[in-house]
C-alpha cells in the first residue's frame, strides 16, 4: 500500500492565539468547568484546563458547521499515567461514561512536526468530536471507520492552516484520495495517515459536511458495519 510506505503522521496542532471572553469557573485545585460548553475537566494545571476549554470551544465551532455538538456533559480527565490508556493511544473516549482520558502533554512522545502541547490539543479535539458523534448517534451504530473519518476530518479542519500544512508536508506528495483508500487496512496500519486522507477527502468539494451527514445517517457506509453478536 503506497500510502502506508512513507506514512508517519503525528496528531496535528492548532494554535489559536486568543479566545476572548471565555469565562470559566474553576474550583478546588484541579477541577474546571468550561462555561460555554458542557465540559468538566480534572487533572493537569489550571492553565492547561483553561486551554482545554478553549480547544473545546474552537472545535465546537468547527463541528457546528456539520451540525455536530456536545449534547451531554463531557468529562475530561488529564493524567500522567499511561496505564489508563490503551497501548499506543494518547487519548480515549468512552461513550458509556462520556469520559475522555488524555495523556498529559509532558508524557506524550516527542513528535517531530509539532509540539507536545499541540499534540495534546489535537488529541482533545479528536476525542471531543468522537463524543459529539456519539451524542448525535444516540445509540445508533455506524462503522468504526466512519466514526474515525469524522473525528479525524474535523480534528484536522480545526487546526491552524500552518500547523496542518506541517503535517501534510511530513507525508510528502498526497495521492488523490478516493473513498476506497479509506479502508480498515489503512486505519490499522497508519491511523494518522488515515486521518490525513480523511481530511483530504473531506475537503473535496463534493464531500465536506454533506459526506459527514451521509456517514452519520448510514446513507454511506465506510467499511463493514458493526454487527451485533446476538
Ligand atoms: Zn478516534
Amino acid at each position: 500500500m503506497k500510502l502506508v510506505s512513507n506514512a508517519y503522521w503525528y496528531l496535528p496542532v492548532f494554535v489559536i492565539a486568543a479566545f476572548a471572553g471565555l469565562a470559566v469557573q474553576t474550583n478546588a485545585v484541579s477541577h474546571t468547568v468550561c462555561s460555554r460548553h458542557p465540559v468538566s475537566i480534572d487533572g493537569g494545571t489550571e492553565d492547561l484546563r483553561l486551554r482545554a476549554c478553549e480547544v473545546v470551544a474552537h472545535v465546537s465551532e468547527v463541528a457546528a458547521s456539520c451540525d455536530l455538538r456536545l449534547k451531554k456533559t463531557l468529562y475530561v480527565h488529564i493524567s500522567p499515567d499511561r496505564a489508563l490508556l490503551p497501548p499506543g493511544c494518547s487519548g480515549t473516549y468512552d461513550c458509556l461514561s462520556s469520559l475522555v482520558i488524555l495523556l498529559a502533554p509532558e508524557k506524550l512522545e516527542d513528535p517531530a512536526a509539532i509540539s507536545r502541547a499541540a499534540m495534546f490539543e489535537a488529541v482533545l479535539m479528536h476525542e471531543t468530536v468522537h463524543a459529539m458523534v456519539s451524542d448525535e448517534l444516540d445509540g445508533r451504530v455506524i462503522s468504526r471507520l466512519a466514526e474515525e473519518y469524522v473525528a479525524y476530518a474535523l480534528q484536522l479542519e480545526s487546526m491552524s492552516q500552518s500547523d496542518r500544512q506541517k503535517i501534510l508536508n511530513s507525508q510528502g506528495a498526497a495521492p488523490k484520495i478516493t473513498q476506497e483508500l479509506l479502508n480498515f487496512d489503512l486505519l490499522r496500519a497508519a491511523p494518522d495517515l488515515f486521518g490525513s486522507a480523511a481530511w483530504l477527502h473531506f475537503k473535496q468539494p463534493q464531500n465536506g459536511c454533506r459526506f459527514v451527514a451521509d456517514l452519520l445517517s448510514g446513507d454511506v457506509v465506510l467499511g463493514r458495519p458493526v454487527v451485533n453478536s446476538d
